[in-house]
Parts: structure tokens; sequence; C-alpha cells
């Protein structure tokens, strides 16, 4: 009976674990923390046997394979090991794809993959097409397959920490958003290899398939400039800078599309999503649509109804003609310089929190030209505090978010906006984003309620 090791015991690996102890493999799990009862419940019903806050090597050494959970970076000495060894190691993600017959969409970037994965999820299945929707988000990929959930079509979310063993498995439509510096603590500081991770996603790719990019990211530009095998699949271009071949482009006010087989056109004023980067998102789907031969009918309804996420880029409550966004989830730079380009209107701008080593140097021209205040919202403000300091801006620092959406609001003029776009990661005051942005969302509709309860009020 063939092996596995598994390690890491989270969604992932409890999902490969399920998944491969289903498929005939004799299974051990293996994670050096405390196991979530909810997984141990998992494993136990199953019969899997597990082993937490250790690695027993002589449990690992002799396994045919090895399923390493995203979470785990190739320093640590299990890993070590397991590379001088020379245990083949796979990812969850690759591992389930032999157990599908599904076309697969997988899509990555450093910013906007949940936002895209959703959207094609859901233009795909207004137009009839039997899909999932898996990988860096809620149930892991092989357990929905464990779970009997296949489809005939399968987008995935893909981090780049799920795509650093990703070898084995072939992608029929890929597209690859945006490369800017995140998660470089993983990567020795060094962006190539973040880079080099991201671009795994086209490894397998043969030239029936597609791969759509970012034409206008010099990260993701230069790489698909590099692609030296004959053998590489179909890329496709994106920009919102001008006519590409073969792909997709914003000109004036309409995004045209280019197909192998079609060719079509969208007005921008009909598209639901707010800022230049959202176009761009609807320009990736709509072209992973076009491949799949989604009629440009079906397809400019399904771009045209998506309703957008929360926490990204959210409008949360126009109150006396002041519009206030919860764009939470933007914990790096790169998502930030993407909302802040998104009005061409006064902003002030609640910022701040754990700051990962961020260069805030991108934002300072925006920042001088549209913000007029920063209200830094976190527990260690200096670095933030000191990239602004020559923008002649007022600066105010809290760690309430109820007085961060009080200071905002009396600052604000009408026709100002209100945006809550961190650039730094939520963990110093907040549970996660997705707390911040509900405390946000909180604090601006009781005081909207203030606000519509005193009818006399006018700003
Ligand atoms: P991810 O899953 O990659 O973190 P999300 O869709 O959750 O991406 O969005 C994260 C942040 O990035 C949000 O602030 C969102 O507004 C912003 N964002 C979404 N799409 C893009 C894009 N194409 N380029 C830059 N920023 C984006």
């Amino acid at each position: 009976m063939k092996q596995i090791v598994i390690l890491g015991a989270g969604e992932s690996g409890t999902g490969a674990a399920l998944l491969a102890h289903a498929k005939g493999y004799q299974v051990f799990v293996s994670d050096s923390g405390t196991i979530d009862s909810v997984y141990k419940q998992q494993l136990e019903a199953q019969h899997i046997p597990f082993e937490e806050k250790q690695h027993t090597w002589q449990k690992i050494k002799d396994t045919h394979e090895i399923i390493k959970s995203p979470g785990i970076p190739n320093t640590t000495p299990i890993m070590q090991a397991i590379h001088k060894a020379g245990i083949p190691v796979i990812d969850e993600i690759a591992f389930a794809t032999r157990y599908t017959k599904a076309t697969l969409i997988a899509i990555t970037g450093s910013n906007g993959k949940t936002t895209v994965t959703q959207y094609i999820y859901h233009v795909l299945q207004q137009a009839g097409l039997d899909i999932g929707i898996a990988g860096n988000m809620g149930t892991s990929f092989a357990k929905k397959l464990f779970q009997q959930e296949d489809h005939a079509y399968y987008v995935l979310e893909l981090s780049s920490f799920q795509l650093e063993y990703i070898h084995h498995c072939r992608f029929h439509i890929a597209c690859l958003l945006n490369i800017t510096p995140d998660h470089l603590d993983r990567y020795d500081y060094r962006m190539d290899k973040y880079i080099a991770a991201k671009q795994n996603i086209g490894y397998n790719m043969t030239p029936q398939d597609w791969l759509i990019y970012n034409a206008d990211d010099k990260h993701v530009a230069q790489g698909i400039s590099s692609l030296s095998d004959p053998n590489h699949p179909k890329t496709c271009p994106i920009s919102l800078k001008g006519p590409v071949h073969d792909g997709a482009y914003l000109k004036a006010s309409c995004i045209y599309f280019h197909g192998t087989e079609s060719y079509f056109k969208l007005s921008l004023e009909t598209l639901p999503l707010h800022g230049k980067h959202n176009i761009f998102n609807a320009m990736v789907v709509g072209l992973v649509a076009t491949y799949l031969k989604v009629p440009s009918a079906s397809i400019i309804k399904g771009l045209q109804t998506f309703k957008g996420l929360p926490h990204r880029m959210e409008l949360i409550a126009d109150c006396n003609s002041i519009k206030f966004y919860n764009d939470s989830k933007a914990t790096n730079v790169a998502a930030t310089m993407a909302a802040l380009q998104s009005f061409d209107q006064p902003i002030v701008w609640i910022a701040g929190g754990y700051d990962k080593g961020n260069d805030y140097t991108p934002l300072q021209a925006i920042v001088h030209k549209w913000v007029k205040a920063l209200i830094v919202l976190g527990t260690d403000n200096t670095p933030i505090k000191q990239a602004f300091a020559d923008c002649d801006i007022p600066m105010y620092e809290t760690t309430s978010i109820e007085e961060a959406v009080a200071i905002a609001y009396n600052l604000a003029l009408p026709q100002h906006i209100i945006l809550l776009s961190p650039a730094c990661a939520s963990f110093d005051l907040f549970q996660n984003f997705e707390d911040r942005g509900q405390q946000f969302k909180d604090a601006v509709n009781a005081l909207v309620c203030i606000f519509k309860r005193s009818s006399t009020f006018q700003k």
C-alpha cells in the first residue's frame, strides 16, 4: 500500500488526509502545533492516525510522498530533513487534481484573488456551467473532492504558498493578476523567490491552455516574456493602458474582449464595482468566460450582476453626500494604492495597523494629491506617520475605530470620501480583517443613525 504523510492538520492538510485515505493510501498526519478539535474529529471519524505538537521522524522518513500544508515554510527543520532524505513533496491542490476531471481555472496574484475567483464563479454559474469553487477559501479542494463534490469546472484561488509544490498539476486556464511585495518574510525577503512561486501557476500548462496575465505589471510581464519552452500555453494579455492582441484592453470608456472566436465590447458605466482595479478584474473574468465559449450576452450579464465582496472597496453609507468605503482587506500597500486611485475626489483616509515592513513611498504622490487628512489606527504608528510627514496633511492617531470614524466625519465635507484602507495587517487591534471591517461598519452605521435622527443636521 502506498504511504503518504501529511504535514499540517488545518483545513488543507485534513482535506488532503481524508481524500488520500479514501483513495487507498496509508495516511499519517503530523502537526507541530495543536490540532483544532474540529479537524481531530474529522480524522478520527476515518480512523486516520495523527500526531500533534511534534514531528516524529521515524514515522515520516520512509513515506513515499509528503503533502505539505501551505502554512509550513520550507525553512522548517522538518522540511529541511525531508528534502535531505529526497522524499517527494506536493501541495494539497496538486494532490487533489489527480482525482478530478474538471476543467481547472486557477487564479493567483498579490491582490484580487478572492474577488476574481468569486466573480468567475458568479459569471460561469449564471451562464449555466456546472462549476465549483475552492482553494484559499472555505472548504479545501481536497475535502470537496472527498465529499464527492466534483464539477465540470473548478475555479481555484491559489496563494503563493499553495503554489510552491504544484509541479505535477496542469491548469487549463491560469490567471496571473499582479505581483507586488507581500509575504516576503516567507521568501528570504527576495522578490525573485516570491515571483518564482507565483509563476509556478503556469508550470505544466500546454499550448492548448490559456495563461491570462496583467500586461501592465512589470514583474508579471517580465516572467511571461521569459517563457522559453516552445510548449508554453497561449498567453493572453490584459491592459488598462491600451490595445493588445488576443486579450482584453481598456480604451476610452469601453472594455474590448478579443477571445479566440469572439469579439465584443462593454461600456464601463455598466460595471458594478468601483475602481480601476475592478475594471481589470472584470476583464480577467470576461476573458476566462470567453475562452470557455460562454456567449457574450451571458458574459456581459454576469459581469454586470456581481455584487462584490465585503471588506473590499465596499460602499457602506452615504451621509450628507459623504461616502464611506470599507476596504479592510487592503493589508498591503498595493491594495491601498488601488483604493486611493479609485477616486477623483478628496479623501479622508483611515490607515495603519500591524506594519509588515511596508514601503509607503509609492503612495506619497496620490496621498499628496487627494488625501485631506490621515487618521492612523494602530498601536505602533511611527513608520506610517514618518512616511507621510512631508505630505503636509493633518494626521490624527487613535486606537479606537469609533473615534477614527468620528474624527473622519468631522473633517470631511460634502463630496468627500471616507476610506478605511489600512495597507497593514489587522492583528494589533483586531482579530482579523473581517473583524476590523465589521467594527468599522458598525461605527459608521451608528454615526449615520445619529445624524439621520437629527433631521435638521446639515454639514
Ligand atoms: P486577495 O484574495 O488576493 O487578498 P481580494 O480580492 O481579497 O484579494 O482583495 C484584497 C484587496 O486588494 C482589497 O483591498 C481589494 O480592493 C484589492 N484588490 C482587488 N483586486 C485588485 C487588483 N486587481 N489589483 C490591486 N488590488 C486589488
